[in-house]
């Protein structure tokens, strides 16, 4: 397995190779979830990519860049076992240079839920997935649909875009007791992690009880939420899975009942599908 930094370094290293070539975006602090894209894509790809950079351009002031958790010799050990064939790791001076005049934004769609509580956030994800695309050239591309605001966003944007990609989104990795797998779990103590279980566990109940009416779906999550000791709420919603609107009322089609928590400073996002009522979950 190659690891390269730069960009005229990957672009030679991934010329003429068999493809399809797949490419799986992350910020390193790589887990089980990270991994299962890495799983998907050795699966469908000749060769696979692996990009790795803490990106700058995502994280808002006052946010946990700085302190986002890097482990880049133990990532690189997990992604050689798992099949991966080459590692871009960019460094953010001159990938993301302060003097950038450029970026990718995609309106609407990033504009609620994360977007509004993580203003510009989204433009740093599609500007840097944009130029990993331009670098790469992947066929594919794997996103997890832990982030399903993100899947969505850059699913609209190689759309709109024609981008000569295809977007794979993969299911989301949970712990045996249902926490979804996270980066940012590593920030927990053992009694904030026993307080972000009540997420799932939120999220798990009202899919059970699903019975496509939106504002009770909501109104649960929301009572359940707020109750719940030592989880902050930022978000819950039931919404369109495609267009992220919020539905209010009686849904006939799928659904996606979506939430964003802090536990002390650690801030959480975490979804799940609604089937159509009546109908039997996927498998
Ligand atoms: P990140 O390193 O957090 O930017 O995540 C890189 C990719 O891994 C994104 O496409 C995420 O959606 C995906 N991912 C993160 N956590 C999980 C999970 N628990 N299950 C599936 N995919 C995940």
């Amino acid at each position: 397995m190659d690891v390269v930094s730069d960009v005229a370094e990957i672009r030679a290293r991934l010329q003429g190779v068999p493809r399809p070539l797949g490419l799986v975006p992350t910020m390193g602090a790589l887990h089980g979830g990270h991994l299962s894209l890495v799983d998907a894509a050795t699966r469908h790809c000749a060769t696979v990519a692996v990009s790795i950079f803490v990106n700058p351009l995502q994280f808002g002031p006052g946010e946990d860049f700085q302190r986002y958790p890097r482990s880049l010799d133990a990532d690189l050990q997990e992604l050689d076992a798992a099949g991966a064939h080459v590692v871009f790791t960019p460094d953010a001076a001159s990938f993301t240079p302060p003097g950038r005049l450029t970026s990718v934004v995609v309106a609407s769609l990033t504009q609620r839920l994360e977007g509004s509580s993580r203003p510009g956030h989204f433009d740093g994800v599609t500007t840097v997935v944009t130029k990993l695309f331009n670098v790469i050239r992947p066929d594919q591309a794997y996103f997890g649909e832990k982030d399903f605001q993100q899947l969505a966003v850059i699913r609209r944007m190689v759309a709109d875009l024609d981008l000569p990609v295809t977007v794979v989104g993969c299911p989301i990795v949970r712990d045996p007791d249902g926490l979804a797998l996270s980066s940012r779990n590593a920030y927990l103590s053992g009694e904030q992690r026993v307080a972000a279980l009540q997420l799932s566990q939120a999220l798990h109940r009202v899919s059970q009880e699903w019975a496509g009416d939106a504002a009770t779906a909501v109104a649960t999550l929301r009572r359940t939420l707020s109750q719940a000791s030592g989880v902050r709420l930022d978000y819950a919603e039931v919404i369109d899975p495609e267009t992220l609107e919020p539905f209010e009322g009686v849904v006939e089609g799928p659904a996606q009942a979506v939430v964003a928590a802090y536990v002390g400073d650690t801030r959480l996002i975490d979804n799940i599908r609604l089937e159509p009522a009546g109908s039997s979950p996927a498998a």
